[in-house]
């Protein structure tokens, strides 16, 4: 096992995790590909760089990135502290002066004893211009060996200095491979952002399986579920309530209604009226359980006034990096409302299999919501990943019959951005489930946003340390080391053993309370989903508030993080390690 961890990727989730590591006295590798190597958004040669806006967002604690700040700064994160250091005024938000905040958080960890930084791009075996290049550097290297024998033989002071200058350059190529540090022997985080390079992307996707890692988001509004309005929305899935093509009309009317005696709950009336079925049925548009699908009816005048509205709203201005691969496989839906005014209606806003229970009608068009996480308090727009701003979604989108008072807990966006998929492959520590010396942490998890891939570069350094820690002692304790006495021999064997799965299944884990910002992102990223898509901090994935809920929402809020910070503080000792 390795006497240090590694850590690649000096963004902002790699220097925290970097930082937090080496202050407790273990040793860091710290791969970093820049200046080497810069990828499409980065231009500055120093870590933790902030490559759009200088905003951390609202301090305030009734914000859920004020919140996970809050709790960032209790558990003594460098980057925080280094933000705070460097704010500029910017009223509520924590902004930062860019250019000192990145610098002073290089000086501090190339300051620290117990980091060894490398300037290089880790690169997969697996990536074939690197297996070439690599080919051609070892033939080089063979010449050069012969090269050296011959000096060796004429003593020529003046060739023997040309082969060092010669070796140092085939030194300066040789490539640091991903494959040989997650080796079983060494802890690995991974931390390379939603611009990883190409060649650790191809690395990356061996190990998590060819569909695990994504390049694009593609992300549609998620909206909280107690902001709708009912007396418009309905439950129910389209697809369940669809006459099949091969049913007969009596199948059909069995079916829903069964349908609809298990996920519709006693109550108001449901008018069920399609291909010339009329049946009324009981319940309300509350379902009981399986509340996959909210559908927002509306009619011929709504539908277009909002097409109206969407064709003309501004759009966000993408990076030249991002221009063109994007809408291949993923239409943003003002793109798809400007091919024709009927486009959405025959696409993601068909009305099929419903009527409006306001009227009794098939609707003009039928905006569909998916429940986006367990606890089902969001739901995001079914086809509605978009490039609108944000102010433009929320005026836009607010116009949908049910949506008027809508609360978006995340906006719409779409851009380059690789990521895992999460849910299947890591848990809540942001460790690797089939190879667990791997962590992960920062946006290529999922999380999004600079505090956000901060906040899993905490929770993924401290899960790397305890392993460490508890692999470390263990070994310690077994029966050969203890029976050694030379400290250098012990150091060696610690460094000689392979750590098993099974000698890994038996360490803890820190975890932190889904009640808490930092460990309510973890749960996100972790917890199965259709179509996961990253996540920022935002309220609804927080557990809601035992007792009557509390109307007013700063208060709520306030409610919320409170108790998030309660529950940091009774946090398991170990996190003190
Ligand atoms: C264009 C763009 C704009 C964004 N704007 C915002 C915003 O305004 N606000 C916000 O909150 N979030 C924003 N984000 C999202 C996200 O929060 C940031 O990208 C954030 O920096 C992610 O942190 P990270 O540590 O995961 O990755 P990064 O900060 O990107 O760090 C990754 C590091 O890994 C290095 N690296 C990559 N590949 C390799 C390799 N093979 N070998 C060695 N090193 C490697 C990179 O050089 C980089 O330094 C934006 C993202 C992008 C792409």
């Amino acid at each position: 096992m390795k006497d240090y961890i590694n850590v690649i990727g000096a963004g902002l989730a790699g220097s925290e995790a970097a930082y937090q590591i080496a202050k407790r006295g273990i040793k860091v590798k710290l791969y970093e590909m820049k200046p080497v190597k810069f990828s499409p958004a980065h231009s500055n040669s120093n870590f933790a760089e902030i490559v759009c806006s200088n905003s951390f967002k609202s301090n305030l604690l009734t914000n859920a990135c004020g919140l996970l700040k809050e709790e960032l700064r209790r558990l003594d994160s460098l980057l925080i502290k280094i933000a705070d250091e460097t704010a500029v005024p910017a009223g509520q938000a924590l902004a930062v002066d860019r250019e000192e905040f990145a610098k002073k958080v290089t000086e501090n960890l190339k300051n620290n004893l117990n980091i060894e930084i490398i300037n290089k791009e880790v690169v997969s075996k697996y990536d074939e211009t690197i297996a070439n290049k690599n080919q051609k550097a070892n033939l080089a290297q063979g010449e050069n060996k012969k090269l050296n024998n011959t000096i060796a033989q004429d003593q020529s002071s003046k060739m023997e200095k040309n082969s060092a200058q010669r070796n140092e350059n085939i030194e300066e190529t040789e490539p640091i491979f991903f494959e040989d540090l997650i080796n079983e022997d060494a802890i690995t985080i991974i931390a390379t952002g939603p611009l990883t390079s190409d060649s650790l992307s191809i690395g990356i996707k061996k190990l998590t399986g060819e569909n695990d890692l994504h390049f694009y988001d593609a992300a549609a509004p998620i909206i909280e579920k107690d902001s709708i309005d009912f007396n418009i929305a309905f439950y129910g899935d389209r697809y369940e309530q669809e006459k099949k093509k091969d049913e007969t009309l009596e199948e059909w009317h069995n079916r829903i209604s069964e349908y609809n005696k298990t996920n519709v709950a006693s109550g108001s009336n449901i008018n069920m009226k399609s291909n010339g079925i009329d049946k009324l049925i009981s319940g309300s548009a509350e379902k009981k359980d399986t509340n996959s699908y909210i559908n927002l009816p509306m009619n011929k005048e709504e539908y277009e006034n909002f097409v109206q509205e969407l064709i003309n709203a501004e759009v966000v201005t993408l990076h030249d990096f991002e221009k063109g691969e994007i809408f291949e496989g993923c239409m943003p839906v003002e793109v798809m409302a400007k091919r024709g005014i009927d486009t959405l209606r025959f696409g993601p806003l068909k009305p099929v299999g419903f009527d409006d229970p306001r009227t009794g009608k098939r609707p003009y068009a039928v905006v569909q919501l998916r429940q986006d996480n367990l606890r089902g308090i969001l739901y995001n727009m079914v086809g509605f990943q978009t490039n609108l701003k944000y102010g433009e979604q929320k005026r836009v989108f607010s116009m949908i019959p049910g949506l008027n008072n809508a609360e978006f807990v995340k906006y719409g966006v779409m851009h380059r951005n690789t990521f895992i998929n999460s849910p299947e492959l890591l848990d809540n520590t942001y460790n690797l489930k089939k190879k667990t010396n791997i962590y992960f942490a920062g946006q290529i998890t999922g999380v999004e946003g600079y505090v956000e891939s901060i906040s899993s570069g905490m929770v993924a350094s401290l899960n790397a340390i305890k392993q460490f820690n508890d692999a470390n002692k263990k070994l310690l304790k077994s029966a050969t080391l203890s029976k050694l006495e030379n400290k250098e021999n012990v150091n060696n064997k610690i460094k000689e053993y392979k750590f098993t799965k099974s000698d890994r299944e038996t360490i803890e884990e820190i975890t932190f309370s889904k009640e808490t910002m930092i460990g309510a992102l973890a749960d996100y990223i972790s917890t199965p989903k259709e179509n996961f898509q990253p996540m920022n901090a935002n309220f609804g994935i927080l557990p809601p508030l035992e007792g009557e809920k509390i109307k007013d929402k700063k208060k709520r809020y306030e409610s919320l993080s409170n108790r998030a910070l309660e529950k940091l503080e009774q946090l398991d000792e170990n996190v003190n390690i």
